[in-house]
């Protein structure tokens, strides 16, 4: 019986959030506690590029979850950072709440945008698009500006110039590829969205990286390795993901997990959190 046993999620995005849900639906009666460091009720990202950064839908259809759900499946949401996993103990600390002891535990901590590490990458003006948060500021901040450029033609890169478009500002798209989606879809596709992409009025800049975006307090100029200077007044970063805690830090390795006792989906996310 697991009426007394208790399962921990640590994570509040999709994956927490349906881990939670599986664990009840496939009978768990016992407690559940989703921890994630995130305000609100969890929610899925993708409106975040689109919809909701345009503004043509409200933040509420991210929610994964209708509206009572946590109550009706009595899983707890608890709102704050996990800072410490002790697996001996089974107990996890959180910043701002209550330590947690845990039968099991799930991790489901997702990762965060990769930071630029080059002169000028902290003047305001440069943002990342990750939270609800982020699309809001970001979408007020298109909607005066005079020129976007978008750093990385990704998915996120990709979908936030399109947008940017829509929302009718001029945009430049800068990739070291020869095409937008190179990496995930390929030449012959990436060449069908670059088309596109220039039919609808977004500049493409290929075979381009980053060296320096200048200004003086905010962005004013994005430097391109061929040399070429572009005037912005917002620069959005979609270069990649880490695991949280390390954007910004220099990529290696992943950390293994060793404790052939726990596991976890994506375990090397595991790193981010001190044993205690
Ligand atoms: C703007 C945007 C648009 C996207 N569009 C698409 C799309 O169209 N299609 C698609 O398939 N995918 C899309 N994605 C990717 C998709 O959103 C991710 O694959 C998905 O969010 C992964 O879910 P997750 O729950 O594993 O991780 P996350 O969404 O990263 O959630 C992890 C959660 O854990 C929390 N957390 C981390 N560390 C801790 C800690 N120590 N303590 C407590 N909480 C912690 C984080 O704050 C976060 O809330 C998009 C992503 C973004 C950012």
């Amino acid at each position: 019986m697991s009426a007394d046993r208790t399962i921990a999620v640590i994570g509040g995005g999709l994956a927490g959030a349906k881990a939670a849900e599986a664990a009840r639906d496939a009978g768990h009666d016992g407690r559940i506690v989703l921890v994630g460091e995130e305000p609100g009720v969890p929610y899925e990202r993708p409106p975040l590029s689109k919809d909701v950064l345009r503004g043509d839908k409200d933040v509420s259809v991210t929610h994964v979850h209708p509206d009572g759900f946590y109550d009706d499946r009595s899983i707890e949401l608890v709102r704050g950072r996990v800072v410490g996993l002790d697996v001996e103990a089974r107990r996890i600390a959180v910043d701002g709440a209550e330590p947690i002891t845990f039968d099991s535990a799930v991790i489901a901590t997702g990762s965060e945008p990769r930071r630029l590490d080059i002169p000028g990458s902290d003047l305001d003006g440069v943002h990342y698009l990750r939270t609800i948060e982020d699309s809001e500021r970001l979408g007020t901040a298109i909607r005066s500006a005079g020129r976007v450029a978008v750093v990385g033609a990704g998915w996120i890169g990709s979908e936030v110039a399109a947008s940017a478009r829509q929302m009718g500002a001029e945009v430049v798209l800068i990739d070291p590829t020869p095409v937008p989606l190179q990496r995930v879809l390929g030449d012959t596709i990436g060449a069908v969205f670059a088309a596109l992409h220039s039919e609808h009025g977004v500049q493409l800049r290929p075979g381009n990286g980053v060296t320096e975006l200048r200004g003086s307090g905010s962005v004013e100029e994005v430097v391109l390795s061929d040399g070429r200077v572009e005037p912005a007044d917002v620069v959005v970063v979609g270069v990649g993901v880490t695991p949280p805690g390390r954007a910004g830090r220099r990529r290696r390795a992943a950390p293994r997990q060793r404790d052939p006792r726990r596991r976890a989906p994506g375990d090397q996310r595991a790193g981010h959190l001190r044993r205690g």
